[in-house]
Order: structure tokens, then C-alpha cells, then sequence
């Protein structure tokens, strides 16, 4: 059976001591509780703090991924960071093709693509983020625009190499907005998705592939949001720099 995952993306925030702060405290607090089985925690600090939240999750119930990768395997791509050096730091996860990349940093599918196999060869794990815009929404493109960014970034996979991916669907229009969307529009959006995996790969593939919701997730609204058959759990922003509302999310399945 598909895990289920929150993961928290802490972007370019933090510093050292701050980072140090939230990692104690969230250690503690999955500590005093029992999370189901199937349930994976994941945090994402920014590369600086990869080793620091490695020890902590050495003794403790989360894991470890990166916000991003390069493209390349390695070489003169000064500030880049390669998969073989997050295999080697023993880095589990990976998003990739964050709607923050896609827009300042002109991320294409091919892009996608090419980092999902970065990782894959490194045995990591991508969490590879899709999403429409507002624009696109308004104008009833979302599910054309998903569809365009699941096969270009992860069509070329077999089946075997599919099954190591997350997917998290995020509409752009609610990373950091508040507004988040709807169960009914999750749900919609995650079960179209399940739907073209389920072409591509078959059914009981699709069904082994965890789909996130990531945009304003909350713990107030992270229990109705989790609730729908084809929601696999978050990736969470603003929510994960607060130990008490990552907690919120957490124990909201
Ligand atoms: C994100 O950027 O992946 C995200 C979901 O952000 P937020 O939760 O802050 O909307």
C-alpha cells in the first residue's frame, strides 16, 4: 500500500541556531506520539542544514530530502549540488520541479526529467511537484497543464523507476497565499492524476504512488484535505517552520 507522507519544505528560511531550535523541538514532539505505519515525516531544511537535520533524524521518526538538485551528474556547475553527493550524505528525498524553480528559474520538463534521473541513479527518492497557475485555472487549462508536467517530467520512467516517486500537486495560486483549494478540487486533481498513471503504468502501479496537496495546507484544514481517497498526505511551506502546525499536519491523517 501507497505511503503516507507529510513532508516539510523550509525553503530560505532559517538560520543555523533557529534551524537547530525547530529540529529539537520537533524530535521531541514526534516522539510523545504514534504515528501509523504507513505514515512518513520528511523534512527539507536548505543544504547547509542537511547534516545538522541527518543526526537529528538518526534518532528519531523523520527523514531526511533536499530541495533541489542538479540536472548534472557532476563538474564546473559552481553552486550546484549533485545527487551523488546527497546519496552520499544518505539523503532519502528530493523535490524536484517546485513551482518556485519553474518560475525564477525557468525550470523546464526536460529539466524535471532529467533530475528525476539524477536521483533515481542514486537511488533518492523525487518528489516531483506539478501545479497550474491561477491564470491557467481561471481559464479551466489545470488539468491540460498537469498532464503536460507528469508526462514531461516522469512519462520516460518504467514502471519499476515510477514506483520511487512522489508526486505532490501543487496549485501554484495556493503556495503562500492562504488560499487553499478545496478538498473537492484536490481530491479532482489527485484522482486525474492516479488516472494518467493508471494508463501509462496500470493500476495496481498507480495505486502504489503517493500524491501529495502542497499549497497553504494548515492544520485546520489538513484532516478534510487528507481525508479524500486520493490524497496521500502534504508537502507542506509556511506550516513546516513551526514545530506545533507541522505536528498539527502530521497527526492529521
Ligand atoms: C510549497 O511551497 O511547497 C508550499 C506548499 O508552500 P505553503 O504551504 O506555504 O503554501
Amino acid at each position: 500500500m501507497r505511503k503516507h507522507i507529510v513532508a516539510g519544505n523550509w525553503k530560505m528560511n532559517m538560520t543555523f541556531s533557529e534551524a537547530d531550535e525547530l529540529l529539537d523541538e520537533l524530535m521531541s514532539e514526534l516522539e510523545k506520539v504514534t504515528l501509523p505505519r504507513d505514515t512518513q515525516v520528511i523534512v527539507c531544511p536548505p543544504f547547509p542544514y542537511i547534516e545538522m537535520a541527518s543526526d537529528y533524524a538518526n534518532d528519531s521518526y523523520f527523514t531526511v530530502g533536499a530541495q533541489d538538485v542538479s540536472e548534472h551528474e557532476k563538474g564546473a556547475y559552481t553552486g550546484e549540488v549533485s545527487a551523488a553527493m546527497l546519496e552520499s550524505c544518505e539523503i532519502d528525498y528530493c523535490i524536484v520541479g517546485h513551482s518556485e524553480r519553474r518560475a525564477y528559474h525557468g525550470e523546464t520538463d526536460a529539466q524535471v526529467a532529467a533530475k528525476v534521473d539524477q536521483l533515481l541513479a542514486h537511488n533518492l527518492k523525487p518528489i516531483v511537484c506539478v501545479g497550474e497557475v491561477l491564470e491557467e485555472r481561471e481559464s479551466g487549462r489545470q488539468q491540460e497543464v498537469v498532464k503536460r508536467q507528469v508526462e514531461g517530467g516522469l512519462f520516460h520512467l518504467d514502471a519499476n523507476q515510477i514506483q520511487q516517486v512522489v508526486i505532490a500537486y501543487e496549485p501554484v495560486w495556493a503556495i503562500g497565499t492562504g488560499k487553499t483549494a478545496t478538498p473537492d478540487q484536490a481530491q479532482e486533481m489527485h484522482a486525474f492524476i492516479r488516472s494518467l498513471l493508471k494508463e501509462k503504468y496500470g493500476a495496481a502501479v498507480a495505486d502504489e504512488i503517493s500524491i501529495l496537496y502542497g499549497g497553504s495546507c494548515k492544520p485546520s484544514n489538513a484532516k478534510e484535505l487528507f481525508s479524500n481517497p486520493d490524497v496521500d498526505g502534504g508537502l507542506i511551506g509556511g506550516a513546516s517552520l513551526k514545530a506545533g502546525d507541522f505536528m498539527g499536519i502530521v497527526t492529521s491523517f
